[in-house]
């Protein structure tokens, strides 16, 4: 779903009464997932009572003081590594019973990609006895990494993947530098390069990074198995010619073996110089 009707639905459901006590919203970006779900606090504890529109208006000061972060009965939960910790849960489980402060609703945003068993346990308590006013939103990249019992207890939400169209420049300025040096077989820069990046970013824009790469290289497959079968130069849009690379089948098939290895958690600085090594 894109985002807007995610929106919508959310708007809808508050309307008729219907909200959960837990969601989960997967997908999209973490930049769209947090902007889901400061919209989705916006609407929970919007001060206008408008009855033309079913949406929050974003201008009462409830509505102002979410985009701050600084509601009071709106807390975000941002484990470090995205990893939720037994820790944060009891936290969690301290504020949630304790009623709103000005509000209807009391909401919990956690922003995580993985949790441990312990503190797995400790939050299925929760999502089975959450208080009338508790309201559960988890941000995650995927459904996949939590327990079915904590996924079943949420209304899922999905949304489309995005790229962020900041992180996409910034790749594709990254990987150019590499390419660069891996054609130059300067391996000092290559692997200096992919050090740093990794260094720098989580794991998120690694995994766009690497997505990116799989494009780029699928691409050049494309294009050169079209010249190859004598059909003329295929149109892609917007990449020049010197993007083009030499990718054939075996190849393309390594790199998307590849791919699927992060999955599997696989070290990110290692998989991307194998990747990029396929290049030729
Ligand atoms: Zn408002």
């Amino acid at each position: 779903m894109d985002r807007k009707r995610v929106e919508e639905l959310l708007c809808l459901s508050k309307k008729k009464e219907r909200l959960a006590h837990a969601y989960m919203v997967q997908g999209g970006s973490q930049k769209i997932r947090k902007e889901v779900g400061v919209f989705f606090s916006q609407l929970l504890v919007c001060e206008t009572d408008d009855k033309k529109t079913i949406s929050p208006c974003k201008k009462c000061s409830a509505c102002l003081l979410v985009k701050k972060e600084s509601h009071p009965d709106v807390q975000w939960v941002t484990p470090e590594k995205s990893i939720l910790s037994i820790d944060e849960v009891r936290r969690l489980k301290e504020e949630i019973y304790i009623k709103p402060f000005s509000a209807q609703y009391k909401v919990f945003l956690l922003e995580a990609d993985w949790m441990k068993q312990e503190a797995a346990n400790s939050l299925l308590k929760i999502l089975e006895e959450p208080p009338p006013y508790g309201v559960l939103v988890l941000l995650v990249r995927t459904a996949h990494n939590f327990l079915p019992t904590i996924v079943s207890r949420c209304i899922r939400l999905s949304l489309n993947l995005e790229l962020d169209k900041e992180v996409e420049q910034k790749n594709a300025q990254i990987i150019k530098c590499i390419l660069d040096a891996r054609r130059k077989r300067n391996w000092n820069e290559f692997f200096n390069r992919i050090n740093a990046f990794v260094k720098d970013t989580e794991r998120e824009e690694q995994e766009s990074l690497v997505e990116q790469v799989v494009l780029l290289a699928h691409a050049s497959f494309i294009q050169n198995e079209a010249k190859s079968a004598g059909a003329g130069q295929p149109q892609l849009p917007e990449r020049k010619q010197t993007d083009i690379m030499d990718i054939k089948l075996d190849t393309m098939e390594r790199i998307l073996q590849f791919r699927n290895r992060l999955r599997y958690n696989v070290n990110p600085r290692v998989l991307l110089e194998r990747l990029i090594l396929e290049f030729r």
